[in-house]
C-alpha cells in the first residue's frame, strides 16, 4: 500500500492513481497546480493557496468543478486518508483527457487530484551554513508572453535553469527576466536584505507572488523593516548585506554564495535568521 490519492473524487490507492496518456495536462502542461504544506493539522495559509489555484485556473479558463471549500475539504480528506498532519500537499488540475490536438473544447472534464505526502524537508545544513547559488543563463519567462503569475504545469524554463545550477553543484538557481532584472528563483522567491531593509522584486518582474514571500513581507513590516519591492540587478544581489530565498517547502533558506561571490561575511545574515525563527514561530501553532 502506497499513498492514498485523491483522484477525481475518489480516495485511489496510489498504484491505482494513473491519468490517462491523453490528458492534457501531460500531453501540453495545460493545467495549474499549487504545492502546499500542512503543520500540525492545519494547511498553512489554505486561502491563499485556495485563490491562486483558482485565479490560476481562471487565466487558462479552466473551471474547477468543486466550489474553494470542497476543494478545501478535499485537501484535509486527503490527509486524514494518509493519517498525515504535517504533510506536503500536490493540488493539480489539469484540462482533463482530450484528443491530441490542442483545442480545450475537446476537454470535457478537467482532471483533479490531491497527494499528501510526508515532507521532506532540506537538510537542517542548508539552514545553518547556507545555499551556494548561481545566475542561470535561461531566463524567467516574459509576462506578456505567458505570466508567470499564473502556477501552471509548464515548468520547462525553470527545470533548465535547474539543470544549470545541477552542473554547477548548486540545488537552488537565480532567474533573470528578458530586462536582465532578478526575477526569482526556479522554485523560491528572492529577497536581499540592505542598510536593514529588505529588497524583493516587484510582480511586475515577472514572478510567482509566492505565499511564502507575502508572509515573509508581513512579518518583516511587523519586525519593523521597511520592504521594497523594486527592480534588482545581479550587482544588486552580489553586493547585498544577506539574500535568502523563500518558498512553500524551504521556507526562508538563507544563501551565502552568489557567482562565486560571498554575501556578507559568507555565512547566513542575523535578519535572515530572525526571519527564519519568526515564521517558524507561526508555523509551529
Ligand atoms: N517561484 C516559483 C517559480 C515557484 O515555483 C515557487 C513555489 N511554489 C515560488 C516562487 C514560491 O512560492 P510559494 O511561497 O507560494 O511556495
Amino acid at each position: 500500500m502506497g499513498l492514498t490519492i485523491y483522484l477525481n473524487g475518489e480516495m485511489v490507492d496510489q498504484s491505482n492513481a494513473k491519468i490517462s496518456v491523453f490528458d492534457h495536462g501531460l500531453l501540453y502542461g495545460d493545467g495549474v497546480f499549487e504545492g502546499i504544506r500542512a503543520y500540525h493539522g492545519k494547511i498553512f495559509q489554505e486561502d491563499l493557496h485556495i485563490k491562486r489555484l483558482y485565479q490560476s485556473a481562471k487565466a487558462i479558463l479552466i473551471d474547477i468543478p468543486l466550489t474553494p471549500e470542497q476543494f478545501k475539504q478535499a485537501m484535509y480528506d486527503t490527509m486524514a486518508a494518509n493519517n498525515l498532519s504535517d504533510a506536503y500537499i500536490r493540488a493539480v488540475v489539469t484540462r482533463g483527457v482530450g484528443d491530441l490536438g490542442l483545442d480545450p473544447r475537446k476537454c470535457p472534464k478537467p482532471t483533479l487530484f490531491i497527494i499528501a505526502a510526508s515532507i521532506q524537508l532540506y537538510p537542517e545544513e542548508f539552514y545553518q551554513n547556507g545555499l551556494e547559488v548561481i545566475t542561470a543563463a535561461t531566463r524567467q519567462k516574459p509576462s506578456d508572453v505567458i505570466s508567470p503569475r499564473i502556477k501552471s504545469c509548464n515548468y520547462l524554463n525553470n527545470i533548465l535553469a535547474k539543470i544549470e545550477g545541477i552542473q554547477a553543484g548548486c540545488i537552488e538557481t537565480i532567474m533573470l527576466n528578458t530586462k536582465g532584472e532578478v526575477a526569482e528563483c526556479t522554485g523560491d522567491n528572492i529577497f536581499l536584505v540592505v542598510d536593514g531593509a529588505l529588497k524583493t522584486p516587484p510582480p511586475d518582474a515577472g514572478i510567482l507572488e509566492g505565499i511564502t514571500r507575502g508572509v515573509v513581507i508581513e512579518l518583516a513590516q511587523q519586525m519593523g523593516l521597511e520592504v521594497q519591492q523594486v527592480a534588482l540587478t545581479r550587482f544588486d544581489v552580489i553586493s547585498a548585506d544577506e539574500v535568502f530565498l523563500t518558498g512553500t517547502a524551504a521556507e526562508v533558506i538563507p544563501v551565502v554564495k552568489v557567482d562565486g561571490r560571498s554575501i556578507g561575511d559568507g555565512t547566513p545574515g542575523a535578519l535572515t535568521l530572525k526571519l527564519l525563527a519568526k515564521f517558524r514561530e507561526l508555523t509551529s501553532k
